[in-house]
């Protein structure tokens, strides 16, 4: 059994981190899948996904704050976009996450939520979600 939905996310500013853990596991839900796989994919280029704390919103902010120091804007930049942290943040934290799926449910642990990572708002933005299992 598969399944590959599409739903859109509307980015709040130039960072953003959105929680999509409930969107994604309706989509499980709602796929008829009991044990397999979930896939989920950002088709963009200076947006990524993540999965991290979902409790403190400190998190989020926090982890943002470490990678503006990995990655500011400089001058050094060449892609006349002027985006370029934004490509090499999205580089770094990746566009597919693969997450267990089991008794019809995303297997996260506790305090793991499904982020939606935002570099160059705002925007609207994809997200893909293939499920895939018996
Ligand atoms: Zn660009």
């Amino acid at each position: 059994m598969t399944t590959l939905l599409e739903f859109s996310v509307q980015t709040g500013g130039q960072t953003d981190w959105i929680n999509i853990t409930n969107h994604v596991q309706k989509i499980v839900a709602s796929s008829g899948v009991s044990e397999g796989i979930c896939v989920v994919f950002i088709p963009h280029t200076t947006a990524a996904v993540t999965i991290n704390e979902n409790a403190d919103p400190d998190v989020p902010r926090d982890v943002n704050f470490a990678l503006n120091i990995i990655s500011p804007d400089r001058r050094e930049f060449h892609h006349s976009e002027g985006n370029s942290a934004a490509h090499t943040k999205t580089s770094l934290v990746g566009p597919s996450l693969t997450i267990i799926v089991t008794g019809g449910r995303l297997l996260l642990g506790t305090w793991q939520g499904i982020w939606f990572n935002e570099y160059d708002g705002p925007r609207t933005r994809k997200v893909q979600v293939r499920v895939m299992g018996e």
